[in-house]
């Protein structure tokens, strides 16, 4: 399920002032108040989250698994895989490791 972030549009308690985040299913409404004090609060976009779509755990299982490719030393592996779901640092430095040459 997706995590929005929100924010209070203008003042605000300290659990919106600085923004809460909220995992709601697609079909369901946005927030329009902060559960806590009910000011107004307006989903903010973050461009992290819109750009990656996995959830907290399909982040732990690609970082498990890149680590046990670059454990065993299989660079050409993890740099496939990295690359694959767009860490392209993580892949470049694979990629060098795994004696490609950029
Ligand atoms: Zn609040």
């Amino acid at each position: 399920m997706p995590i929005y972030e929100y924010r209070a549009i203008k003042g605000g308690c300290a659990y919106c002032k600085r923004g809460f985040d909220v995992i709601q299913k697609m079909s369901e409404k946005p927030l329009t108040a902060c559960p806590k004090c009910g000011a107004g609060v307006r989903k903010a976009v973050s461009s992290f989250r819109a750009c990656v779509v996995e959830t907290p755990d399909d982040v732990t299982s690609l970082e498990s698994q890149l680590r046990n490719y670059e454990t065993e030393g299989k660079w050409s592996h993890a740099a496939e895989l990295a690359d694959k779901k767009g860490l392209n640092d993580r892949a470049m430095d694979n990629y060098k490791k795994a004696g490609y040459n950029f």
